[in-house]
């Protein structure tokens, strides 16, 4: 449907395609609300994808004493990993102790006897040194004193945005990318009434009116709405990630370790084909409009951690195939480092608008929920949907045998496309029915996203839809070719079209997802080397960042 023949009045206009708006989207499509979301830029394009991609209650939250945060959110792994199968998906977590580092063993078994009582499973269990090395070679054997094992689970974070959205148009919703609210409307009491919206691509403005407007717009919920409480201020707080390639990582479960420097939990992360090494934690001084980037200070302080932990294993930075950087909507008094900030979510509602912010993908249906709590006083009629309804519509149970796949591509595309699964392979040629290397991602999910999943630049496509972006080595340039015929017939773009989208594909990716050109500037040959002369190479690297890296204790 054209931009401008949309009705111009709703009963809830939704700002921010992220994970809390899709969240919200879904609900109130169900409970029959006539309610459009507008996203400024893609689907998912903020911090929502760009987490680390857990389902966990964070165990870390549990030794800060946020047992509620943590609570909630093992609860809400627990439900995800019934009702979305295929796209959250277990993962086991090794963790181990060292006698001169990080918490000691009676210290993590309370922790992970509480971790699994909340799920009410006995999931954790102890291996003294020699077989924990089995469960994870390379790692240092100095002082190591055995390990835990533990359970959570992984997501993709865009794809989940995306279900939440599909699922929401299929039941009444409109969800528009590159569509913005450029402004708030008022009636004459000052009550927010509607929304000034943009389309990007043809910069037409139209003012739609409605019963509440929900502000999901995560880092930039302040230019909607300030916090109730004036000391509380939105503080961008950034993440940043490394992805190596699984022959550099050679992990089947997960690892969650101390870093060295400044006692912070890390972990490496078997994702697909690729290991997702992470993560920092700081205040984010940069445009917040920008694709945000990840720094050589970053780098060094990820990589450092790895060598302390694994002095064996050559993880040099040619393995590296991205990097990405996300930013935490932390509401925040500022009085405490950002590692110490809470990830508890806020809803507050005043005059017509609802904002929300903070909290974690884990707990969208909760945070959902909250928010259309709080629109009691403007929508009456309509009840809250009940507790016990799955977060994600159940897909009939099709055998991976009807439709020609092994189980476990068929458990994935059920995940990542619910009742679309099948129409996505019965239109698909056999050819296109096999994965991209390095990836779980299969060749038909590209051509299947452009015809149906409102893929209106390259990055949607290849950063969003699929995430070949982050997984494939050079972000996937090599099989551009093939992504370009496979697509071609959906995306309506003429020669000069494409070369245009893989300019701006190419800028992006460069400026966002490689790694930063402090680091690459001395590495200019990519060659294979050790972790000494990683170190000898980071050694070089000017840190343009305001802290100090001390490189000799590499
Ligand atoms: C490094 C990192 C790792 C994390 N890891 C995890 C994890 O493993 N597990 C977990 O549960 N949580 C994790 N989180 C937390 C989680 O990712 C975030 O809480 C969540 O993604 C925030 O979602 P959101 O929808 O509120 O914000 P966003 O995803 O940022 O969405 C807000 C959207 O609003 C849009 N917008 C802004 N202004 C406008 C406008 N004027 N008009 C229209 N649209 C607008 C933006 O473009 C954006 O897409 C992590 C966070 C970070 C930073």
């Amino acid at each position: 449907m054209l931009f401008s023949q949309l009705s111009k009045s709703w009963d809830l206009i939704i700002i921010g395609g992220g994970i809390t708006g899709a969240g919200v989207f879904r609900e109130a499509a169900r409970m029959n609300l006539k309610v459009l979301l507008i996203e400024q830029r893609d689907f998912a394009w903020g911090t929502s994808s760009r987490s680390s991609k857990l389902i966990h209650g964070g165990l870390r939250y549990l030794r800060e004493g946020q047992f509620l945060l943590t609570r909630e959110a093992v609860q809400e792994r627990e439900r995800l990993l019934k009702e979305a199968p295929g796209l959250v998906e277990p993962l086991e977590f090794l963790v181990p102790v060292y006698k001169d580092r990080g918490p000691g063993k009676w210290m993590l078994e309370a922790g992970l006897s509480l971790y699994d009582l909340i799920a009410y499973k006995r999931q954790h269990r102890f291996y003294p040194p020699e077989e924990f090395f089995q469960l994870a070679p390379h790692l240092d054997q100095k002082l190591l004193e055995g390990g835990f094992l533990f359970h959570d689970a992984q997501v993709d974070d865009a794809r989940l945005v995306l279900r939440l959205i599909q699922e929401g148009i299929s039941c009444g919703g409109v969800a528009l990318n590159y569509t913005s609210a450029s402004k708030l409307l008022h009636s004459a009491d000052g009550t927010v009434n509607g929304v000034r919206v943009e389309e990007a691509e043809t910069g037409i403005r139209q003012d739609m009116t409605c019963r509440l407007v929900v502000n999901a717009t995560g880092i930039w919920a302040e230019r909607f709405q300030s916090p109730p409480d004036s000391h509380l201020h939105l503080r961008p707080l950034r993440g940043s990630h490394l992805v190596y390639s699984r022959r550099a990582l050679p992990f089947d479960r997960a690892i969650s370790f101390i870093h060295p420097d400044d006692g912070r939990a890390q972990f490496i992360i078997p994702w697909e084909g690729a290991v997702v090494v992470g993560t920092t934690d700081l205040d984010h001084h940069q445009d917040l409009d920008g694709e945000p980037q990840t720094t050589a200070e970053e780098v060094i302080y990820l990589v450092k951690g790895l060598a302390r932990l694994l002095p064996a294993l050559d993880f040099s930075l040619q393995h590296c195939r991205s990097a990405w950087a996300g930013i935490r909507p932390v509401l925040s008094k500022g009085e405490v480092s950002p590692s110490h900030e809470s990830r508890q979510h806020m809803v507050w509602e005043k005059k017509g608008l609802v904002t929300v912010t903070g909290g974690k993908l884990t707990i969208f249906r909760k945070m959902a929920r909250d928010v259309l709590k709080s629109m009691k006083p403007y929508i009456t009629e309509v009840a809250l949907p009940d507790e016990s309804d799955p977060a994600l519509f159940p897909i009939p149970d099709t055998p991976a045998s009807d439709v020609g796949l092994p189980e476990d591509p068929w458990r994935i595309l059920r995940g990542r496309y619910g009742s679309r699964a099948t129409e996505l392979v019965t239109e698909a040629r056999k050819e296109d029915l096999a994965p991209i290397p390095d990836t779980r991602t299969l060749w038909a999910e590209l051509a299947f996203a452009a015809r149906n999943e409102q893929v209106k630049h390259l990055d949607d496509l290849l950063l969003r839809r699929v995430r070949i972006g982050l997984q494939s080595p050079r972000g996937g340039k090599a099989h551009m070719k093939r992504i370009q015929k496979l697509c071609r017939p959906y995306l309506d773009w003429n020669g000069a079209r494409w070369k245009n989208e893989i300019r701006r594909y190419g800028r992006i990716w460069e400026s966002a997802y490689a790694l930063p050109p402090g680091l690459s500037a001395h590495l200019p040959d990519h060659k294979p080397g050790s972790i000494s002369r990683i170190k000898r190479l980071l050694e070089t690297v000017t840190c343009k960042t305001h802290r100090s890296i001390d490189l000799l204790s590499l």
